[in-house]
């Protein structure tokens, strides 16, 4: 099978691919994309998390449970998009896997906030109309990024927080938990380790983030992409992270790019990061590795550790991060499957990140 690099010409992956379907318009850099074939048909990336992901410290059978789990998130988002279904829909299918799944941060094993509570934060953003719902420090929603679309299609407003967040889910009918159905043993003992060290230790480098998310294209050529996490361990006062902030965590445009952000969230907040990366994709016509590392770059200089998964609007998939490892996964309308785990994986398109230590 081949793999086509993200920084090849179009006309180069038009001679490879072939076929498919044509985008309609210049972009606002007003390159003529419409005699160009998209990279590929439908392209869904996700992610579950950046940090110290390294080989020597995992075991294989947690090397094999979290591929096995992005994998099933793959397939759930795939299902939709290779049928002709929506990206909005693909992105939210494959995070309420991850959601499910105890191995991450988001719904099901999500970390403890410094009072031994669990918050969620979410938010999904549809490219094509840039209609978007958000919603952060909620405690009872089963799978949070089904509250934010629910937000999205059923309430005027794009972001409701705590317990009106709870209330709003009650009403749309959403499937509520108690707490302790969020709680797994592993993220208790990283809120003790931690409480044992320093409270502001809170950004240490050693955190994996576990955050997940997802960006695709469909075969319509419309974006979007999701993000849903528990935020830090130990996170205090109605702390916000970047996840449900749209243009920080999570966005999607169908001009620019589709972002799903993963890390220490306050960086990615000061930094803008996915509406600054689709904004290069946009207006100053950067392809999108090259603008998530630049925008990586950035989080890097100001002290922040995280990754970015990144579609643009012809289906080129890009991975950015810039810590040891990120949980991430591809699936391409030419069957292409994938996950990756850490930095410098030889699988050719998880291959793009821009590891800086
Ligand atoms: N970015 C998330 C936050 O700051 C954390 C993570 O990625 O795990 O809330």
């Amino acid at each position: 099978m081949t793999i086509v690099n993200s920084l090849m010409k179009p006309l180069v992956a038009l001679a490879l691919l072939g076929g498919g379907a044509h985008m309609a318009a210049a972009n606002d850099h007003g390159d003529d994309m419409s005699e160009t074939a998209p990279f590929s048909d439908w392209t869904l990336v996700i992610h579950g998390g950046a940090g110290v992901l390294e080989r020597s410290r995992m075991t294989p059978e947690v090397d094999a449970e979290q591929r096995a789990a992005l994998t099933a998130a793959l397939e759930a988002g795939k299902a939709i998009l290779s049928s002709g279904g929506k990206a909005v829909d693909a992105v939210q299918a494959a995070v309420v896997v991850m959601e499910d799944h105890p191995g991450f941060n988001a719904g099901k094993g999500a970390v403890f906030n410094a009072a031994g509570g669990i918050e969620l934060d979410s938010a999904i953003m549809d490219g094509a109309s840039l209609d978007a719902g958000a919603a952060s420090g909620i405690m009872h929603t089963k799978n949070p990024i089904l509250l934010a679309r629910a937000i999205m299609e059923k309430s005027p407003h794009v972001m409701l927080q705590g317990p009106g967040a709870d209330t709003f889910s009650r009403e749309a009918d959403l499937e509520q938990a108690e707490q302790s159905y969020f709680e797994t043993e592993e993220r208790r003992r990283q809120l003790e380790r931690m409480r044992e060290r320093d409270a502001a230790s809170v950004f240490d480098v050693d955190v994996k983030y576990g955050t997940v998310g997802a960006a695709a294209r469909d075969t319509h050529g419309n974006l979007a992409a999701a993000t849903s996490t528990g935020g830090l361990t130990g996170k205090r006062y109605g702390r916000v992270g970047d996840s449900p902030i749209l243009g920080a965590g999570t966005f999607a445009d169908n001009r620019g790019c589709a972002v799903s952000a993963t890390g220490s969230g306050e960086f990615y907040i000061r930094a803008n990061v996915a509406a600054a990366i689709c904004a290069r994709v946009r207006f100053a016509g950067e392809s999108v590795q090259d603008a998530a590392d630049a925008v990586q770059q950035e989080v890097f200089d100001l002290g922040g550790r995280g990754g970015v998964i990144v579609v643009g609007p012809d289906g080129t998939p890009a991975f950015s991060f810039n810590t040891a490892g990120m949980y991430r996964g591809v699936a391409l309308a030419d069957g292409t499957v994938e996950t990756g785990i850490y930095g410098g994986e030889e699988a050719g398109l998880l291959n793009q990140g821009a590891v800086t230590e």
